[in-house]
């Protein structure tokens, strides 16, 4: 029998049990802040930067959005950066991805300062990573993590397919899996023969954007499915998965929505509290 994960109430337990350590800081006179940057009207970056905000709302961390239209400078961007690093009161930054073409996305991620930098994406963060230091690592394959040893699912020895390869996904979540001794395998837009990597998947973790990419016949059965991908389609939300022709083949799924979006929301107030904490 399948088991639907339910990632939003792991995310609203994980939520509750900040809220002590907020109030702890609080107490301290340290009022945890978030500074969230958007830069352009993309529809769905909006509803991320809106979850951000009420789950912040929702636990006692403030948050500061700096929201800019698309044609926005990059000296402007970056002369933001610079003056949020350097103010006191903001204890993480999130610069919301993608930011328009015009801007060197890998520079301004590069001048978010380590010690705020929510998303784990400065150069330094991702390296401690590399090297097995999680202090901070990026919120969605924190959250997949999380959510993975919640349900006390085992990734030791498994071999787990992950099919994405960008920085805040792909990337990072095989480190974090090859750190906790999985066998990992990346797929991608130019993987041969996706099917034979997917069908030997003992986790399955997907995120490419594209609405039910994955059917039944390309998965193993009683296998673990992540579904990480977040699509709108004519006002409705898709994941990659072909969920109710999938479902019955999996061990466990995630659904879209209520999955992994909320994880991710969640370890973005963690990566803020523990910025915090951490201040010095
Ligand atoms: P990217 O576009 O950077 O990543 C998409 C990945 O999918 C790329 O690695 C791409 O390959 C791969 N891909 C695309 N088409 C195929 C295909 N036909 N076969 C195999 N692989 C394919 O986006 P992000 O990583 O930023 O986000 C990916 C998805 O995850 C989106 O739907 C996004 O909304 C969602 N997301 C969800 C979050 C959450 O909290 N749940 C948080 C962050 C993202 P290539 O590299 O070759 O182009």
């Amino acid at each position: 029998m399948v088991v639907i994960i339910d990632g939003k109430k792991i995310a609203d337990e994980i939520m509750e049990g900040l809220k002590p350590r907020i109030q702890k800081l609080k107490k301290k006179n340290i009022n945890p802040t978030l500074a969230i940057v958007l830069v352009g009207d993309n529809p769905s970056s909006k509803i991320y930067v809106t979850n951000k905000q009420k789950a912040c709302e929702k636990t006692g961390i403030s948050s500061n959005l700096y929201e800019f239209p698309e044609n926005m400078k990059e000296e402007k961007l970056i002369s933001l950066i610079q003056q949020l690093n350097n103010d006191k009161k903001i204890h993480g930054i999130i610069v919301q991805i993608p930011l328009p073409d015009h801007i060197n996305e890998n520079k301004i991620l590069s001048l978010v300062s380590p010690e705020k930098d929510v998303d784990g994406l400065n150069p330094v963060n991702v390296g401690n990573l590399l090297i097995g230091d999680e202090h901070i690592v990026p919120c969605t394959p924190k959250g997949i993590i999380r959510m993975l040893e919640k349900m006390k699912i085992p990734v030791e020895k498994k071999n787990v397919v992950i099919i994405n390869r960008s920085n805040i996904v792909g990337k990072p979540l095989a480190m974090m899996l090859t750190n906790r001794s999985a066998t990992v395998t990346i797929c991608h837009s130019k993987t041969k023969f996706l099917s034979q990597h997917t069908k030997k998947a003992e986790i399955l973790i997907t995120a490419t954007g594209i609405p039910n990419m994955i059917k039944k016949d390309i998965v193993k059965e009683g296998t673990v499915i992540i579904d990480a991908g977040i699509s709108y389609k004519d006002g409705k939300v898709y994941g990659d998965v072909d969920f109710e022709n999938v479902k019955d083949m999996a061990s466990y799924i995630t659904p879209v929505p209520g999955g992994v979006g909320p994880m991710t929301v969640a370890m973005v107030l963690e990566n803020t509290l523990i910025l915090a904490e951490n201040k010095k």
